[in-house]
């Protein structure tokens, strides 16, 4: 029998405020009273401590563990620390480090794990796959979907507006992502899910469609892309892999991480080729330069803070990252010359 069998999170709560019914939303979920925090050291201030004592107001058992970063040395000595412990839930809240490490903590130890993201910059605050340092490789691992979601937008509408618009790269690379699925379906006859590919587009499509509404960085704006981030992470849910969500836009900014001398963040590496790679499927990249650049995501080297030289350097390896995953890219890649041409042409570099 073949099976496709779809794990999604039980409870997804997005809005103003909804931090302070955390304790409600735990006893709904009906997990326990032993909770692990995992967080970092300026969240942990900010709402960390609060939300601590909010909980343990309401009679629940809280450890908390602040960490710094997502590298498998930290996670090993998270498990370390609490494997023979008794804990029945674990929170990340933070943005994307800290719900990395409790996402791969209790993937590990085999304990449901409540995603509550502060910022909306990347759609691993949603979805089951995380991006663990020290592992040897660029690319996302699967771990566990999270049980549930608390997406407090007045929160997230207090973080930097860069992260944002950050997230909003991310969703925009659904575009590019669908696309290479849907090649790599007709050339390799790789499995394609029409649903969930249409529910990654729709995801980048409401980016597009709000761009007036989330520059203004406010309460709304938060809601939005958080929506997207979330939505385009069901979309991986349901596929089960990060097919809808991650292509050769992807590829792109995983060997940017690889290379450059200081990479820029996530979302925005991904924006920068999803517009390339939009060039290379023919599709119309310069609506989607003109969107980014309209939410003030970077769209060229320069605002990446990249020099020229990573930028193709990166185009040309990029094929190399994950070489089952079929894309745009082909199998052997591009050419130094047709990737400084690329660039070149769609404005990354001058
Ligand atoms: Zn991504």
């Amino acid at each position: 029998m073949k099976e496709h069998v779809i794990d999604l999170p039980k409870k997804i709560v997005i809005g103003k405020g909804v931090i302070n019914n955390i304790p409600n939303y735990l006893r709904e979920l009906e997990v326990g009273d032993r909770v692990l925090m995992i967080t970092g050291p300026n969240v942990f201030n900010i709402v960390g401590k609060s939300v601590i004592e909010m909980l343990q107001d309401s009679k629940f058992e809280v450890s908390f563990k602040i960490v710094n970063n997502a590298h498998i040395n930290t996670i090993n000595s998270v498990i370390e620390e609490f494997k023979n412990e008794r804990i029945d839930v674990i929170i990340g809240l933070g943005g994307g480090k800290s719900i990395d490490t409790a996402k791969y903590v209790s993937y590990i130890l085999n304990i449901p794990f409540i995603s509550i993201p502060t910022a909306a910059s990347h759609d691993g605050v949603a979805s089951p796959f995380a991006s663990i340092k020290g592992l040897g490789k660029p690319t996302s691992v699967k771990t566990r979907v999270p049980l549930a979601i608390i997406a407090d937008s007045k929160i997230i509408a207090k973080a930097p507006y860069r992260l944002l618009a950050s997230g909003v790269g991310d969703v925009i690379a659904k575009f590019t992502a669908v696309l290479d699925w849907r090649l790599a379906h007709k050339l390799k006859n790789e499995y394609y899910g029409e649903y969930a590919a249409s529910l990654a587009l729709l995801s980048a499509k409401h980016v597009l469609c709000y761009a007036n509404i989330i520059r203004r960085g406010d309460e709304k704006a938060a809601r939005i892309v958080m929506e997207a981030l979330i939505s385009s992470s069901i979309a991986m849910c349901i596929a089960g892999s990060t097919r809808p969500g991650s292509g050769s836009e992807h590829l792109f900014s995983h060997a940017l991480d690889l290379i450059a001398p200081k990479p820029a963040l996530h979302g925005e590496q991904c924006a920068v080729g999803t517009i390339m790679m939009a060039y290379l499927h023919g599709k119309n990249w310069r609506k989607i330069r003109k969107t980014l650049k309209h939410i003030g995501t970077p769209t060229t080297a320069k605002e990446l803070g990249i020099p020229d030289y990573y930028i193709i350097k990166a185009l040309t390896i990029a094929h190399k990252i994950r070489p089952e995953r079929y894309t745009i890219l082909g199998e052997s890649g591009l050419t130094w010359e047709a990737a400084e041409n690329l660039a070149r042409r769609t404005g990354v570099i001058d």
